[in-house]
Formats: C-alpha cells, structure tokens, sequence
C-alpha cells in the first residue's frame, strides 16, 4: 500500500500546506510500513531533491509548462496517470484551493474512497477511518474507507511540519498532458503582500471599521506582522474591500496560528471560516460582542484608539519604530 503526496506550487514554489502533506503523508508511510513518494507538476524552481528531510523518498516530476497553471481536469488525468504507475493506494492531498478542485475528481476516475478535512493521521489498526471536521467545524466524524485506493484532503494547519534529514529522489514522469479543457483569459492577482491561504498571521477586519477610507490602521497593523489581510462579507459586499479577502462561511477558510479580528461581531458564518485558527484575537467595542466567546484573547475598546497602539507597540518590539 504505497501513499502518494501531491505536492501543490504557485509561482513554481512550494506552498506551505504541501509540506504538511509531505509530513503527514510520510508519517502515514511509515505507519502502515510502506514508502512515501510524491507528484509535482510543472515548472519548479526550488531544488525539490531537499523535500525529501519531511520523509518522502522518491519525488515524480512532470515538467511541462502546459501544467504551469492548474486546471483541474488536466492535472487530474496527470495524477491518475502517476498514481497507476506507481501503484499507489493512499493519494494525499491539501484541502487547499487546488486539493478542493483536483481530490473529488480524482476520486472519481480512480473509483477511490476520499475523506476531505482530514485532522488526523488515519486510524489503521482495524480498517482506515478518518478523523475529519464537520458542520463547520463544529463537530468531528470518523470516515471508514473501504475503496481499494483511499484519497485524503488533510485540512490545512491541521498537521504539523516535521523536518528531518534526507535526500528524495527526482525522477522525471513522461506523463501524457491533454490540451486545456478550459482556456483562462485573464489572471488577476490578489492585492496583499502575503497570500491570505498560505498567512501564518491575518489581519482581519469588520463593519466597525466604518469605510474603507479608514484601512489604513489595518494594513500598518498587518505589515508589522508580515500579515495576511482579511475582511468580513459586509465589506466585501459593500466594496470596501475585495472580495478574495472574505472570510467566512461563502468566503475563504482559513487557519492560520494567529487571527486579528477587527470590529467584526463574530457571526455564526464568519467564525465558520475562522474558527480553525491557533489563537484569536478580538478588538471590539462592545463586551457582548459574540466573537469574545470564540477569542483566546480579547481587547474590548475602540479599534482606532487600540489598533495604531498595538503597532507601535510591535514596531517597537520589532525595532522598526
Ligand atoms: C448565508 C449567509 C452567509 C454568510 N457568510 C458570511 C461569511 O462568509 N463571512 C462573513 O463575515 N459574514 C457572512 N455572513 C454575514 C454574517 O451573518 C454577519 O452579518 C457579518 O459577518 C457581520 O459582519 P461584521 O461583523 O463586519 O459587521 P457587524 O455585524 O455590523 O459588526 C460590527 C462590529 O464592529 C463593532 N464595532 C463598531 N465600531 C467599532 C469600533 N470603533 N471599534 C471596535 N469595534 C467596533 C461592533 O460592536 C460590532 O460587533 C453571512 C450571512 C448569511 C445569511
């Protein structure tokens, strides 16, 4: 039963949550006594031979630009093609963006069992049950995958990264690429300087902001945090700010280890795409605010009487003021 990873890129760099799958994917090796190899497409432009210190040994590389931008059916087919060569039992995926697209329809070319929002490393001592989120987080359910061939999408932040020694070993995959089934016309790049999926702290903000005239505290606070930006839908919605900075229930799910949350009163479906962070932070003016339930820490006062005080006070920190 070999496990295969799919290790993500943008711009031909590894993303972070693609580490956590290598971890996770090569502890899962060695748990059911098996090796772990991996699947990467496209230009790449970091020496992947180094990603074998989280536990991987062999990694498949189809260097083709036509793999350079995801489209979901052709990398799908490109997988498949690897994951039948290599015989491969257990296909590991981040629950990211591209996980999301490319997982479920792996699932169904290869008749595979797939657990998206998996927490855990699979139970394997009776069967294969997945520990994954549910309701928003919200509750747990155990997945029992009975399919020959299983597919994990591993939540990302879900799974630590653990680095150890070692070299893989790159081998090119000639994979037969089809044409793109979809032709993308435009490519717009979100504003921020850190990508909000890949942020190990975001910055967020609500309503209580009053217009977007008044963002400015929001983008020094997150600069001096090397942050992410966010938003609640309202903002979004009100064109305040854009929309790829939505968090939320019908925005992005987010998890990183620290959330800033700005006058934002933490409704059910704001906190359904936030709830998964590390540490929350709340500032709001209001002590009933229902988003201090949700915070491990919080501030009740103004946001622009707190918020420059808090930078200063990092800047300081930092030795930037
Ligand atoms: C089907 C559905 C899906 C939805 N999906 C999402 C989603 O994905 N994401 C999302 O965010 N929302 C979503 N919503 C909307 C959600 O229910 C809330 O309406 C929204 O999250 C509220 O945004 P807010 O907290 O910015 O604004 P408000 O609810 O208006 O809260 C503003 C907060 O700012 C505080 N405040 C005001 N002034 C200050 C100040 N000077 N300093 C500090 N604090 C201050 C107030 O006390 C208040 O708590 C959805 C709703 C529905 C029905």
């Amino acid at each position: 039963m070999s496990v295969l990873i799919f290790i993500d890129v943008a711009d031909g760099h590894v993303k972070k949550a693609s580490l956590e799958v290598l971890s996770y994917g090569s502890r899962l090796a060695s748990q059911i006594g098996t090796g772990a190899e991996a699947v990467v497409l496209g230009t790449v432009s970091e020496d992947l031979a180094s990603l074998g210190k989280y536990g991987v040994q062999k990694i498949h590389h189809v260097n083709n630009e036509m793999l350079n931008h995801l489209d979901s059916q052709v990398y799908t087919s490109v997988i498949a093609q690897v994951a039948e060569s290599t015989g491969a039992k257990v296909i590991i995926f981040s629950n990211n963006v591209d996980g999301k697209a490319i997982a479920p329809r792996l699932s169904a070319r290869l008749k595979a069992g797939l657990v998206s929002g998996a927490v855990a490393l699979p139970d394997t001592s009776n069967g294969f049950i997945v520990k994954k989120t549910v309701f928003s987080g919200k509750a747990y359910a155990h997945i029992s995958i009975n399919s020959d061939i299983k597919i994990i999408a591993l939540n990302p932040n879900a799974y630590p990264v653990a680095m150890g020694e070692g070299k893989a070993d790159v081998v090119s995959f000639n994979a037969k690429v089809d044409g793109p089934k979809v032709k993308v016309t435009g490519v717009s790049k979100a504003s921020g300087e850190v990508p909000l999926t890949e942020a190990e702290i975001v910055v967020s903000a609500g309503r209580g902001l009053k217009g977007p005239e008044n963002w400015g505290i929001i983008e020094d606070l997150a600069k001096s945090l090397h942050a992410a930006l966010a938003c609640s839908r309202p903002v979004a919605d009100a064109h305040w700010r854009p929309h790829n900075e939505h968090v939320g229930q019908t925005g992005i799910a987010i998890a990183p280890n620290l959330y800033i949350a700005v006058g934002i009163s933490g409704a059910i479906q704001h906190l359904a795409g936030v709830n998964r962070s590390k540490i929350i932070v709340v500032i709001n003016k209001d002590p009933e605010a229902p988003f201090f339930k949700a915070a491990d820490y919080g501030i009740v006062g103004d946001a622009f009487d707190v918020v420059p005080k808090m930078t200063a006070a990092i800047k300081k920190l930092k030795g930037l003021a």
